[in-house]
């Protein structure tokens, strides 16, 4: 297969990122834009060694999946588009269908026998998040990373956020323009939709905000939800959006929502579900299971601002629960949290995972980061072996190599639950139950010697050299 080189192919398959899938000569091709069920003309346009990439030429039979990308952003070409969704030309009905064979096949991969639920969705798939996070370029321009680049994309309108988002980040826009501020790197929003709360923070390299007045005046005149204003100081030269230090120019350091309804206060340093409806029947998937394992000591590790936990100690009320966090910030919360909902049944803990004493808790929640879990809290399970994990994860090639060593470590995982917590990007929410495995099973027999039908020689057997043989 040589560059530049054109097919008439069947699209079989479409990948995480978008792309759809073809076999040709023995090669997979991907291809940007394409669908499942397309028949089209395919350009070669990039060629490696174990795949090829491609470029739709024609497409001679549209899928029957397709539907009209609603973006602007989305129908360009690749290296001017966000890095957001990648899922907007099929129908929602396909994409959940797509990301329930991922998982099945992250598992597949990791050779686990798994058998994938449908995937649940709370259906909300425009203006779900509550979270954005524009990089601003030196002209004041804010938008979203290229894919895998740090190009910066403008977009005035992203039909993933809520309206509020667009408004808050014109003004913003209008503020440095007049301004020419100089440091600045991200403007971050956050929305909680359970109250209407909004926190806008602007990340800087620098402590000094000018003209910040003016601009807080502006935002508060026409968005009057905002409940708080914090300028993040974030001097390293990193990847990394947030520095440590925040600074309150205006109301509050937290904005208040509410989930389940529990409220939770969240700093800006502090990790919250983006998808709130989404985040409900997410915890409502985990806390059905923690219920199942009649456990009474339960762990919440990776426990964020305490949400799964206090919901779950709130919903079962017997339960006692312990939440472990690395991020500061984040453990304040959820010892706030806990005592606003008059939650007396949970307490957190500041602390690595891998280093948090699991020991006599019948229960485990796991909810990492992307990367999963550290090999060694993963190695600490199998030596405490909890009779119960409760694994929720953002990422199911972490989910099943984790699930993988559990299962080796002695652990039998029940059916995987994916939930689309990010309607039309490639990623997807999972939860998968595990449980111990009882020691290997003594099979008493009892042999009654007038139902053997024995030979005169084995009538010379003793019963104990019978029973030895069986
Ligand atoms: N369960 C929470 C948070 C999940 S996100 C919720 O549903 O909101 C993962 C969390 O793990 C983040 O809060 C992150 O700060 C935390 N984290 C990352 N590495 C950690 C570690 N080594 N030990 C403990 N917590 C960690």
């Amino acid at each position: 297969m040589i560059k530049n080189q054109i097919f008439k192919t069947a699209v079989t398959d479409m990948n995480n990122l978008g792309y759809g899938v073809c076999r040709i000569e023995d090669m997979v091709v991907f291809v940007d834009g394409a669908v499942d069920g397309d028949f089209a003309e395919i350009r070669i346009i990039k060629t490696a060694r174990d795949y090829c990439v491609g470029r739709i030429e024609r497409i001679i039979e549209p899928s029957h999946h397709r539907i009209e990308p609603d973006c602007g952003v989305f129908s360009r070409p690749i290296a001017s588009r966000c890095g957001g969704c990648v899922f907007r030309h099929i129908s929602y009905e396909h994409e959940l269908e797509l990301k329930r064979s991922f998982v099945a096949s992250s598992f597949r991969k990791a050779g686990i026998e798994a058998e994938v639920l449908p995937v649940l969705t709370a259906g909300n798939i425009s203006d779900y998040r509550n979270k954005a996070e524009y990089p601003v370029s030196s002209f004041g321009e804010t938008g979203f990373y290229a894919r895998r680049t740090h190009d910066i994309i403008p977009c005035e309108s992203c039909s993933l956020g809520p309206f509020e988002f667009d408004g808050i980040a014109q003004i913003f826009r209008n503020w440095f323009r007049k301004t020419k501020p100089s440091g600045i790197r991200h403007l971050y929003l956050r929305r909680a939709f359970g109250t209407g709360e909004i926190m806008v923070c602007i990340v800087s390299s620098s402590r000094r905000l000018p003209e910040s007045e003016s601009l807080i005046l502006e935002l508060r005149a026409e968005f009057p939800e905002i409940k708080s204003v914090v300028l993040n100081v974030n001097p390293d030269d990193t990847n990394v959006i947030l520095g440590k230090e925040c600074i309150t120019l205006f109301g509050s350091n937290t904005i208040e929502d509410v989930l389940r309804g529990m409220r939770f206060r969240i700093s800006p340093l502090s990790f919250y579900q983006v998808n709130h409806d989404g985040a409900e029947l997410l915890y409502g998937e985990a806390i059905k299971r923690i219920r199942s394992t009649n456990a009474r000591r339960v762990a919440d590790l990776y426990c964020g601002a305490g949400t799964i936990g206090i919901c779950a100690a709130n919903e079962i009320p017997d339960i006692s629960l312990t939440g472990v966090e690395i991020i500061h910030d984040a453990v304040e919360n959820a010892c706030i949290n806990a005592k606003l909902n008059n939650i007396k049944n949970a307490r957190f803990i500041c602390q690595d995972a891998a280093a948090a004493d699991i020991s006599g808790y019948g229960c485990v929640i796991v909810d990492p980061p992307r990367k999963g879990m550290a090999p060694e809290l993963v190695s600490r399970l199998i030596e405490c072996s909890p009779e119960h994990i409760v694994y929720v994860s953002c990422n199911s090639d972490t989910l099943a190599r984790d699930t993988r060593a559990l299962v080796l470590g002695g652990y039998k995982m029940s059916s995987v639950t994916p939930v689309d917590m990010f309607p039309r990007t490639g990623s997807v929410e999972t939860v998968v139950q595990l449980v111990r495995k009882k020691p290997d099973t003594y099979i008493d027999i009892t042999v009654d010697m007038d139902e053997l039908d024995l030979t005169s020689s084995e009538a010379k057997a003793t019963y104990d050299e019978i029973k030895d043989y069986i």
